[in-house]
């Protein structure tokens, strides 16, 4: 059997925030593994075939003018933008160009299959399993986003419907449903950006669960800082992560004040089942539909972690800052409040200042322990 192989700090995923781990990594001395100069070593493992983590798969309208604000990565600036241009072109340009200027190493595609302590001493190693071998790491940053565990919900019926069902996630463009009538579900911002969009090419109904909120006002930084402490606190007491909208509302864009004149917001309350031809209402009513667009959002991408039994009984993970409360090697970035462009930045930062103390706190068993593995 082949020996699991050494490294100080271990990264999943390659998104905006495994970027800024890297990059904190590097900037506090680290080197990629193998690079035999005495340092720490960090390796990234990252599931895509290319840079960009999520924004690869972003539909082609989710343009540069659509997004809501993208942060610079850590230390090195957006080039110049076209609006027009779509995200999914630009942020894979951008992560690619940052990549290769810092040197970051990234190992792709490299996909980690689970995570699971190699013994009981809470400062032993913990073996990283993919499809590419077995890492044995002494602390690890989890930032696997979400836009690989996308939620689908279940009603009633569901597989008896006989027109097509997909979630965000696999949308492509509003041109392969005209003349069908699409039916969305979700109330956030993907939902009401894609009813916009494909409202331009055939008719559509909505329906959301709770009534949208909608915010009048300006999204203001300390709006956006309430928003960020209100998930910050659900995650400390180990509740699953809120979607951003639940706790910010929707911002009226000019796109969407048009779309809402059009009536294309008409919000419906949430159907009851689904039919062989569209979706039954709870007065007993039929919409008739060709098409399920679920923009139901995501959920952590977080089943690697499961042999670690970092969930409560409540679904979620107690988490201190960026770390596991109960596991303080574990830290996730990308997480809960940190899962905004901004917050990934800011959590990359926290995490590796977070490890770099923990690694400092335990030299001699580290240098046992990397000896022990070779
Ligand atoms: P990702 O970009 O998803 O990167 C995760 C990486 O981990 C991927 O490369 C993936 O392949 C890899 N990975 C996953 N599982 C594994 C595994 N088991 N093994 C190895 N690798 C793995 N935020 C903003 O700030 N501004 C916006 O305008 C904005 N627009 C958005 C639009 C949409 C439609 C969505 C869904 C989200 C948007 N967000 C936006 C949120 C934003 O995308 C995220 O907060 C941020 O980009 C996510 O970065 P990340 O690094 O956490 O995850």
């Amino acid at each position: 059997m082949v020996s699991p192989q050494p490294v100080d700090v271990l990264v999943i995923g390659a998104g905006q925030a495994g970027l800024s781990a890297a990059y904190h990594l590097r900037r506090r001395g680290f080197r990629p593994a193998g690079q035999t100069d005495g340092r720490e070593q960090y390796v990234v493992l990252d599931n895509e075939d290319g840079p960009g983590g999520a924004w690869r798969h972003r539909w082609q309208s989710l343009r540069m003018a659509t997004v809501n604000g993208i942060s610079d990565l850590p230390g090195r600036a957006q080039p110049d933008i076209d609006p027009c241009e779509p995200s999914s072109d630009f942020l894979t340009r951008y992560f690619g160009d940052y990549e290769e200027a810092l040197d970051l190493h990234i190992l792709r595609p490299v996909r980690v299959t689970a995570v699971r302590r190699e013994d009981t001493d809470p400062r032993g190693r913990l073996h990283v399993e993919t499809n590419a071998g077995t890492w044995a790491t002494r602390g690890l940053i989890n930032a696997t986003g979400t836009w690989t565990k996308p939620f689908w919900p279940l009603y009633p019926g569901q597989a008896s419907f006989r027109g097509r069902q997909l979630h965000v996630a696999d949308y492509a463009s509003a041109e392969e449903f005209r003349g069908l009538h699409v039916i969305v579900v979700g109330g956030g911002i993907s939902a009401v950006q894609l009813l916009d969009e494909i409202s331009h090419v055939t008719t559509t109904s909505w329906f959301t669960r709770r009534e949208p909120v909608w915010r009048e006002d300006e999204f203001t930084p300390e709006a956006g800082r309430d928003a960020v402490a209100r998930v910050e606190e659900r995650v400390r007491q180990g509740l699953p992560p809120q979607s951003v909208v639940s706790v910010t509302g929707l911002i009226w864009t000019p796109a969407l004040r048009a779309a809402a004149a059009r009536g294309v917001l008409e919000r419906q309350p949430m159907f009851t089942a689904i039919e062989p031809d569209g979706v039954r209402r709870a007065d007993g009513t039929v919409v008739r539909g060709d098409v399920i667009l679920w923009a139901t959002g995501f959920r952590a991408a977080l089943d690697h972690l499961a042999p670690l039994h970092l969930r409560t009984a409540g679904g979620g993970i107690v988490m201190d800052g960026t770390g596991v409360a109960a596991e303080p090697r574990v830290h996730l970035v990308g997480y809960g409040p940190s899962s905004s462009t901004i917050g990934a930045n800011r959590a990359g930062r926290a995490a590796v200042a977070s490890l770099v103390k923990w690694l400092a706190d335990d030299p001699g068993a580290a240098a046992q322990s990397r000896v022990s593995l070779r």
